[in-house]
């Protein structure tokens, strides 16, 4: 064990920044991280031991005990509760005879939850290991864990049923689909690998492809919308030994899961853009930050990277250009949602637990290793590519003043036709429900949990910074679902699972607040409760970062747009609170996030 320890810290260079890429190499290679590793780890790389373990500990997929030699990860966000997933959960446990959250005593299983893993448009899907299995039936479970008895590879198992488009190729091989509904700019056969880099590039300065960008009005696909040209100019002009580009590939918002349909189907445009932007900020080095979920993408990426290599559109020179030297790496998460926050992605990238820093500095200033850096989305670093070889006039063509171009939706939950659909800004939410076939429908989802939960007085808004924002994460129920019970309480118990618990108020309210729609559901609620929870998530919006300040998002949008009901499941004629407990309810959110409270007796 000592000399596999040794020699995945050698393969990164014995580089504590590193950590995480080392980390995961052990818990795939032992099913877990142990103590001896840990202590080489820490002697090797110049760390505490408690540095080491304090960085396994914030991630789900990282673990200090073993996890079993298959550990399947069921993903338990609401649309898979919808598609099935409580059958599919029972048919695990009867199947592999433990329960969720245990081991199989001879070390061969292991059964755990996990939040949405990006695959919202065919559910229900797990994670085995670092394979996909995805529209999960009882039978299709039952005959996976005699397969694993028998002692089949997981590669055996997937391979049945590959998915559609380029899950298909070899290095991918893949159970996922990609369902493209619709394409647009990006999405489109149109682009051709390399053009804009050999024959648009060289006749270009830098200065110039800011002003392109700039010109084009683009904002950032993440969800912040901020403008991207200006972003690439702030870094630009920031001094540092080195300047970064890394491509937050972190999509970890329930119901999204547009990024990985583009790393599947057009890897070479994201890579071309972020080499793009490379030459624009006088970058050195790009990382492309991918989740853990995404791991199957893994050898597939990589011969994307080398064949750009080959082709000379990485490396040193590239196009002709003196001086332009640019190469990509991949860097995985290992399962935190907060690591989508560009500071908390930083610290993970350089080894750390994910928590957010406080700004500023932004990262433009003081990014990667302090650095100069600029971190945009899968899709902005797509769009970029087309904005450079058509043009940023071009481009404003689409969408709308505020909102330019087009934007790349993942659509989920009650329709006939669930996938990827590329749009202009501006598209109206009762056309989208037309388009994909949504019937009868009660509530849409806009933006995640972190966004918004929008009933028909209101589907004919539209799609824009400037009045429905969204990353793209778009979910539908029909007129059948439990908004309260089956949506807005699982949305609430994400935020708990993934806040990182540096913020008292995100550490406590989602939990107080979750606490209280339960005595609400539970049929105890009195009107007071309604406005409890209205003042609550006011102050949830002193918390540092987006996910705190935006985790009670699903009881205060569904509160405002849906408060009838609410009303219909208080006591009538009871006017005090009655049934909760607000100190045991905080003592209980600490003991979730590993802070063990002292409360005095009064
Ligand atoms: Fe961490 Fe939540 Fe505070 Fe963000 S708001 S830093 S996730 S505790």
């Amino acid at each position: 064990m000592e000399q596999i320890v040794l020699s995945i810290i050698r393969k990164y260079g014995s580089d504590a920044n590193r950590l995480m890429d080392m980390l995961i190499d052990l818990q795939e290679q032992f099913g877990y991280i142990s103590r001896q590793a840990v202590a080489l780890l820490a002697h090797n790389l110049g760390l505490s031991q408690v540095d080491v373990e304090q960085t396994i500990t914030f991630y789900h997929f990282l673990s200090t005990k073993p996890r079993g030699k298959y550990a399947i990860y069921l993903n338990n966000s609401a649309v898979a509760y919808m598609f099935g997933r409580q059958a599919i959960k029972e048919a695990f446990e009867k199947e592999v005879g433990i329960a969720f959250g245990q081991v199989t005593d001879d070390g061969l299983i292991g059964l755990f939850d996990t939040a949405c893993i990006g695959m919202n448009d065919q559910e229900p899907a797990a994670i085995i290991n670092n394979k996909v299995f995805t529209r999960l039936t009882p039978y299709r479970v039952k005959e996976i864990v005699r397969h694993m008895r028998q002692g089949l590879s997981l590669d055996e198992l997937v391979n049945e049923s590959y998915g559609d488009g380029k899950n298909q190729h070899p290095q991918l091989k893949a159970m996922v689909s990609s369902n493209i509904r619709r394409k647009g700019m990006i999405l489109s056969d149109l682009y051709s690998m390399g053009k804009v880099t050999k024959e648009i590039l060289p006749g270009m300065s830098p200065e110039a492809v800011i002003a392109e960008i700039k010109h084009s009005h683009i904002r950032g696909r993440g969800g912040a919308g901020f403008p991207t040209g200006f972003k690439w100019e702030f870094c630009r002009r920031a001094k540092g030994a080195k300047h970064y580009v890394v491509c937050n590939a972190d999509e970890g918002e329930p119901g999204t899961f547009k990024d990985r349909v583009i790393l599947t189907e057009k890897p070479e445009l994201v890579f071309e853009g972020m080499a793009i932007a490379g030459y624009a900020i006088g970058g050195d080095e790009g990382i492309l930050y991918l989740r853990y979920e995404y791991r199957y993408m893994k050898n597939y990426l990589e011969s994307v990277l080398q064949h750009m290599r080959d082709e000379k559109l990485l490396g040193s020179n590239i196009a002709g250009i003196e001086g332009f030297n640019f190469d990509i790496r991949i860097q995985f998460g290992a399962g935190a949602y907060v690591c989508g926050e560009e500071s908390a992605l930083l610290e993970s990238l350089e080894g750390k637990r994910g928590e957010p820093r406080d700004k500023p500095p932004f990262p433009v200033e003081k990014g990667y290793l302090g650095l100069p850096t600029i971190i945009n989305n899968v899709e902005t670093f797509a769009t970029a590519v087309r904005i450079i070889e058509n043009g940023g006039e071009w481009f404003t063509q689409f969408g709308t003043e505020d909102s330019t171009g087009t934007k790349i939706l993942s659509i989920s939950g009650d329709c006939m036709f669930p996938g990827v659909y590329e749009v202009n800004w501006g598209f109206n939410v009762e056309d989208m429900l037309d388009m994909v076939g949504a019937y009868d429908v009660q509530a849409v989802q806009v933006g995640g949990p972190s966004g918004t939960l929008i009933g028909p007085a209101e589907f004919h808004r539209t799609l824009g910074y400037s009045d429905l924002s969204t990353g793209g994460s778009m979910i539908i129920f029909g007129k059948q679902r439990n908004l309260l019970k089956d949506v807005v309480l699982n949305f609430m118990e994400f935020f708990i699972d993934e806040s990182c618990g540096s913020c008292s108020t995100c550490r406590n309210m989602p939990q107080v607040m979750r606490n209280k729609l339960l005595k609400i559901l539970k049929g105890k609620g009195v009107t007071s409760d309604l406005a409890d929870l209205q003042n609550w998530g006011k102050v949830l919006l002193a918390s540092r970062c987006g996910l705190g300040q935006t985790a009670a998002n699903p009881i205060v949008s569904s509160l405002k747009n849906f408060r009838h009901l609410y009303e219909d499941l208080l006591q009538k004629d009871v006017e005090f609170d009655q049934g909760f407990d607000l100190e045991t309810s905080v003592q209980g959110s600490c003991k979730y996030v590993g802070r063990i409270p002292k409360f005095h007796n009064h």
